[in-house]
Formats: structure tokens, C-alpha cells, sequence
């Protein structure tokens, strides 16, 4: 899983002011500990510093190509979700990594094989990767988990979400927060229809992480589909049919308290 010890650690940043002066800060800090902060990212630190808010750590994760180095963040952004190390606790961290006083956590993913008529590719989400229509149209879309079929589903689109990113659309949108161990995925509704026409699960339906969750556009909207990875959109033309699963990849976290998880939770959401 993780590299051996090596003192080599990252600091990965975004570009606003308070980031940056983190960023200095931090490596002043570390070097007088007698780490070492490369100026470009190493492949073999033992450990990655993010700083910046949730999408800082979301693009670090995905530019680095979902690293087995464990990630902890500090967060400057607005709400930082995912980055439970507040600015005034940097000594209090570096005091605890350094007295392995922590636990990895596995960050459960989840991973989109999407074929069209000619090809198939492989896309990953730490959050969720959601299924919405171009141009603001309604979508049509046939869900089956494990081949059995599910329904026909009409509305905005579908939410495939991790339990990581339970806190994030899925959580805006009515579904539940999972907790980040639990092995499943979430398919939660967006505007589903219900009507005389179209009938769809109103609510989120909670799936075990072995499911396989299949959607098909109905033929006519086959070149209407746009799909959203944490936050980015991809198009694909005559897409016939996009499989989700927990991919066996993962990302690591540190944790330095079992209550962190609900401590944030409760201080970032209420
Ligand atoms: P953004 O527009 O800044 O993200 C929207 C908000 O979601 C931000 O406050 C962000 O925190 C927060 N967030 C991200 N991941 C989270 C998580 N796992 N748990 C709790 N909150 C989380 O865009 P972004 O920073 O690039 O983040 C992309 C994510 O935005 C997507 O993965 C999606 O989940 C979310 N999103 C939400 C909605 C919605 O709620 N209606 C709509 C579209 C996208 P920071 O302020 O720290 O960045
Ligand atoms: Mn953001």
C-alpha cells in the first residue's frame, strides 16, 4: 500500500494567496524536522500534503493519477470537507505524523466503464460520477443492478456516488451520508419524474459494493448523455451502455482520531 518512510513529503497547493503562504509555512516547518519537500511531485514521498478546499484535493487526486501516497489536507478553502486539518492544528500535525500517532484510511472509489458503439473507457471518481442530459434536456435511462432491471428512470439524471462523496451533490440531493468504510455505492435521483407518463424511484437506493449498476440511455438519447467526474464533464457520441462498480483502486487518507470523521461532520454541516 503505502511507500516505506522515506522523509520525502509533497506539498501539493492550490494558487490562492492564503494557500500559498500555507505552503511556505508549512515547508519551513517540515524542513527543520529534516523532511524533504521536493519542489516537483515525487512519485516515491510517503506522504501528500494538500492545501486548498475540497476541489483541490478532488484535482490533486486525479492529476497525480490516484497515487498509493496517503493524503492529509489543510484546509484555506471554503468548506474543505475533505481536508480536516484547520490552518491553527499545523503543529499539533506534524507533532502527531512524525509520532505515528494516525491510521490510513482507504478512500473507496467508484469507476464508470463506458462503451459506445465503437469503444469502451475506463473513467474514476472519488466523489460520484453523474449521468445528466445535454442542454438541460429531461434523460431517459434504463437501470439494472447485477442485469436485473431496475426501472426506467426520467428526470435531471442519476448520481452514482462513493461514500466519501456522500457529503457532496449526492448529500444536496437528498441521499444519505455513508459512512467512508462502508463498501457500497449510492444511486441517487435527480428531479426524478413521476407522473401518469414516467414512473422513478423517488429517493436513493443503496447498493452493495460487489453490484455492478448498469445504465442504459434509451436508443433515441444515446447522444445525449453527458457524464460528470467529480465536477469535470466528458462526452462520448452512441454511448450504448455504462457499467459502475467499486473499482479495487483506492485512494489512502491519514486519520489521526477515530471521532475526526463526525467531529467534521457536525462542524462543517451544522
Ligand atoms: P465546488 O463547486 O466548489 O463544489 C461544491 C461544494 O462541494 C464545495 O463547497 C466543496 O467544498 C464541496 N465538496 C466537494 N467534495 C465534498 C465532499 N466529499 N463532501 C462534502 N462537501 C464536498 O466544486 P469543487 O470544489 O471542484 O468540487 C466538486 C464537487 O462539487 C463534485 O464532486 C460534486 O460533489 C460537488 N457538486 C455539488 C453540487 C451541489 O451540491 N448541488 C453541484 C455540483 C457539484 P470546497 O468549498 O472545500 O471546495
Ligand atoms: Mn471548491
Amino acid at each position: 500500500m503505502t511507500n516505506e518512510k522515506n522523509k520525502i513529503i509533497n506539498i501539493i497547493s492550490n494558487y490562492n494567496k492564503e494557500s500559498q503562504k500555507m505552503s511556505k509555512l508549512l515547508m519551513g516547518k517540515l524542513k527543520k524536522e529534516n523532511f524533504i519537500v521536493p519542489d516537483k511531485y515525487s512519485n516515491d514521498a510517503e506522504l501528500n500534503i494538500c492545501i486548498g478546499g475540497d476541489g483541490a484535493f478532488l484535482r490533486a487526486v486525479h492529476r497525480h493519477n490516484f497515487p498509493h501516497i496517503p493524503f492529509i489536507g489543510i484546509n484555506t478553502g471554503h468548506l474543505g470537507f475533505f481536508q480536516e486539518i484547520l490552518p491553527e492544528n499545523i503543529d499539533q500535525f506534524i507533532d502527531k505524523y512524525i509520532n505515528n500517532d494516525y491510521i490510513v484510511e482507504e478512500i473507496l472509489l467508484v469507476k464508470a466503464d463506458v462503451c459506445t458503439k465503437n469503444n469502451c473507457f475506463e473513467l474514476f471518481g472519488v466523489n460520484e460520477i453523474v449521468i445528466k442530459g445535454i442542454k438541460s434536456k429531461v434523460v431517459h435511462l434504463e437501470i439494472f443492478i447485477d442485469q436485473n432491471h431496475l426501472e426506467n428512470f426520467c428526470g435531471d439524471g442519476i448520481i452514482v456516488s462513493t461514500p466519501a462523496g456522500s457529503t457532496a451533490y449526492n448529500f444536496a440531493s437528498g441521499g444519505s451520508i455513508v459512512y467512508p468504510s462502508l463498501n457500497i455505492l449510492q444511486i441517487t435521483p435527480l428531479s426524478p419524474i413521476n407522473s401518469k407518463a414516467y414512473r422513478s424511484l423517488p429517493n436513493s437506493a443503496i447498493v452493495p459494493g460487489d453490484s455492478m449498476i448498469t445504465i442504459k440511455p434509451e436508443y433515441r438519447y444515446e447522444n445525449s448523455i453527458l457524464i460528470i467526474v467529480d465536477g469535470i464533464e466528458y462526452r462520448y457520441d452512441d454511448i450504448t451502455e455504462i457499467n459502475f462498480s467499486v473499482p479495487e483502486k483506492t485512494i489512502y487518507k491519514l486519520n489521526f482520531d477515530k471521532n475526526m470523521y463526525w467531529n467534521n461532520l457536525k462542524s462543517k454541516f451544522l
